[in-house]
């Protein structure tokens, strides 16, 4: 079959892989003039398979006034005229219990573990290099009933057999001597040993030579799809503004972007920006690289040695499409930095990056076939895990495009309509 892959992001790029390892010929087309320049570009480098929880949980709904007008925490909303910002809110909402979040957390588990062994094979197989490190992940907690919450999902991750522990604070500066410096705030933390860290955007710039090169891969650049010629319920091309690209199948992964597409052909998904922040600072310290990957919960900031780099990421901002990088937030994200590893001051200024997270309401991708258009298959709305998650879903829309039974049940992975 020649399947059409919209969008070269992390995670089209490793759906057009898994569906050339499964015999397909595979045509990637982007917008952009290459691959991985869009949320995939500096994110937090975290491939966080076992610490999934939504951000749709509980506490959130309690903390609504500070979010709405505080300007300088974690999260931030600034309410809109936009429908889809009303539609996605209410949404989010509904999925703020403790049922829809022990749910979606159970099923983003599943996918996460799968993604960790398709990973992991990649890893086997291929010789190229994106900075991958297994680091583990520890989770840092100031507040105890957040890391009493975040214990219901490590019960989760042990009885699928993935190992994850509660640690003390003592054990958690033995994990990680950098974080000697607030020792004494600390109630303990989560750590997870099998977790990685990677650099996205290198790797998106691997699956582009290993797609490339191949003899049934293509990837086309400076392609804005504008839509899909669709006949009865099957798509025959993927419409770009260069012109038509007849396909036997399609997989839209173009994160943010297929809002407008998939609304246009009667199967819309519920997805918004989620807005974040990252700092990279170039060649950092040797004592401001973390050994282990290191999360400051309370802060909601992730701190991960990228080779010779350090990345620091966080700020979820529900603010709508406003890409520009606001000063007081991003000033926000460097005084964290600076105040865990000293070091970085006097460093040559990180470089500054803000990404859009495709998220959906609950949490959870949405992966499989349209409803309407049967050659026409859904892998977006990877939110706050895309980069954790692009290996498991590849495969598993790959497998399900091949009608093979996926490793995880792409029902808990339904559309929610917008
Ligand atoms: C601050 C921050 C930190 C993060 N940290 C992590 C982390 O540590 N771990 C993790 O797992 N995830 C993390 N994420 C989330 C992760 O980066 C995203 O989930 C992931 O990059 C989404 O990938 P994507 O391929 O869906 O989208 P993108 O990378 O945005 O790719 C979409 C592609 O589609 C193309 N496109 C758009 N419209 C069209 C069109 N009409 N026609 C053709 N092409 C089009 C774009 O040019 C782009 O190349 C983070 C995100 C942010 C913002």
């Amino acid at each position: 079959m020649h399947i059409g892959v919209i969008g070269a992001g992390i995670v089209g790029l490793a759906s057009a892989y898994q569906l050339l390892r499964a015999g397909h010929e595979v045509t990637v087309i982007d917008a952009a003039r290459d691959g991985g320049l869009g949320t995939s570009f500096a994110n937090g480098g975290q491939l966080s398979y076992g610490y999934v929880s939504p951000l749709a949980a509980p506490g959130v709904l309690s903390q609504l006034p500070s979010l709405l007008f505080s300007s300088t925490g974690p999260l931030r909303i600034k309410p809109s005229l936009d429908p889809d910002f009303w539609r996605w809110s209410l949404a989010f909402v509904k999925h703020c219990n403790t049922q829809a979040n022990a749910s979606s957390t159970l099923r983003l588990l599943s996918l996460g573990l799968h993604s960790r062994e398709v990973m992991l094979e990649f890893l086997a197989q291929e010789a190229g290099t994106f900075d991958y490190r297994l680091s583990g992940k520890l989770v840092v907690y100031r507040d105890a009933s957040k890391l009493a919450a975040a214990e219901r999902s490590l019960e989760m991750a042990n009885g699928l057999g993935y190992t994850q522990r509660r640690v003390d604070a003592a054990t958690c500066v033995t994990l990680e001597p950098a974080l000697s410096k607030v020792a004494g705030e600390l109630v303990g933390g989560i750590h997870t040993p099998g977790e990685g860290t990677g650099d996205c955007q290198m790797l998106c710039k691997e699956l582009m030579r290993l797609i490339g090169t191949h003899e049934r891969g293509t990837l086309l650049f400076e392609r804005e799809v504008t839509g899909f010629d669709v006949r009865g319920n099957t798509v025959r091309a993927i419409r770009t503004r260069a012109g038509d690209l007849p396909v036997d199948a399609c997989v839209v992964a173009n994160g943010l972007a297929a809002v407008p597409l998939l609304r246009a052909v009667g199967e819309p998904v519920s997805m918004y920006p989620l807005k974040g922040y990252s700092l990279t600072y170039l060649g950092a310290p040797a004592d401001a690289r973390p050994q282990v990957s290191v999360t400051d919960a309370d802060n909601k900031v992730v701190y991960a040695s990228l080779g010779e780099h350090l990345r620091v990421a966080g700020i979820a901002d529900l603010v709508g499409y406003d890409y520009r990088i606001a000063k007081h937030r991003i000033d926000a994200l460097r005084t964290l930095s600076t105040g865990l590893f000293p070091s970085l001051h006097g460093t040559p200024a990180p470089l500054e990056w803000t990404g859009m997270r495709p998220s959906t309401p609950h949490g959870r991708p949405v992966l499989g076939r349209a409803d309407k258009v049967g050659n026409l298959w859904l892998n977006v709305g990877h939110g706050a895990l895309g980069f954790t998650l692009s290996m498991g879903a590849a495969r598993a829309i790959a497998d399900a495009i091949d009608g093979k039974r996926p490793a995880v049940d792409l029902a808990g992975f339904a559309r929610l309509a917008a």
